[in-house]
């Protein structure tokens, strides 16, 4: 099965018994069941094939579950930063939608802001809260942006002492051990109750 077949199927309709992959390729999750090394679904439900961690799961309808869309603004938890972007694992999508599980996005230091930014640690560092849009999600990978005022970091933690940072004018500063910092943030920073 090709990645062409799949971006057709994500966030599809799928039904029991239907292949959704094979095991060299994917980790299957819930929803799903292997037979000879195919992956199938075990339920009616939507399929979703996480590609940053290669792992296909069928979320049952009844649960109102939600994936993310070209367009749909999500939040996400900053992981591992490489040279030029970082990843993210989104645990919401749209208004407070309830996710049966988490998605793997990615942040590229060119999305960040409108304005030229250097360096994507000047935007947001691994552990911090994020706000952002899904520009794509070509080969089943959630692009993100955050080059909107209302997106970008929420909450930024002190990379010294992981406390909570504060926004000052044009910098974060660490209350506890006086470090300053710097992100992109969203315009209402640490006012959204997750
Ligand atoms: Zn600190």
């Amino acid at each position: 099965m090709t990645l062409k077949s799949f971006e057709q199927r994500n966030g599809n309709l799928v039904l029991p018994g239907e292949r959704l992959g094979v095991i060299e390729e994917f980790i299957p999750d819930s929803g799903t069941y292997v037979k000879d090394g195919v992956i199938y679904a075990k339920i009616i439900g939507r399929a979703l094939m996480d590609m940053l961690n290669r792992r296909v799961s069928v979320y049952p309808l009844n649960e109102g579950a939600v994936v993310p869309r070209i367009g749909s603004i999500v939040v996400g938890q900053v992981g591992n930063a490489q040279s030029d972007n970082v990843l993210v694992r989104i645990f919401q999508v749209g208004a407070k939608k309830k996710m049966t599980g988490f998605f793997g996005g990615i942040l590229h230091v060119s999305d960040v802001s409108e304005r030229y930014v250097d360096s994507i640690s000047d935007a947001c560092k691994p552990g911090d809260i994020i706000r952002a849009k899904v520009i794509s999600g070509k080969n089943q990978i959630y692009h993100l942006s955050t080059a909107d005022k209302n997106l970008g970091v929420i909450y930024a933690f002190c990379s010294l002492c992981s406390n909570l940072l504060e926004q000052r004018r044009h910098e974060m500063y660490c209350s506890k051990c006086g470090n300053i910092e710097k992100r992109k943030t969203a315009y209402d920073y640490g006012k959204e109750v997750l």
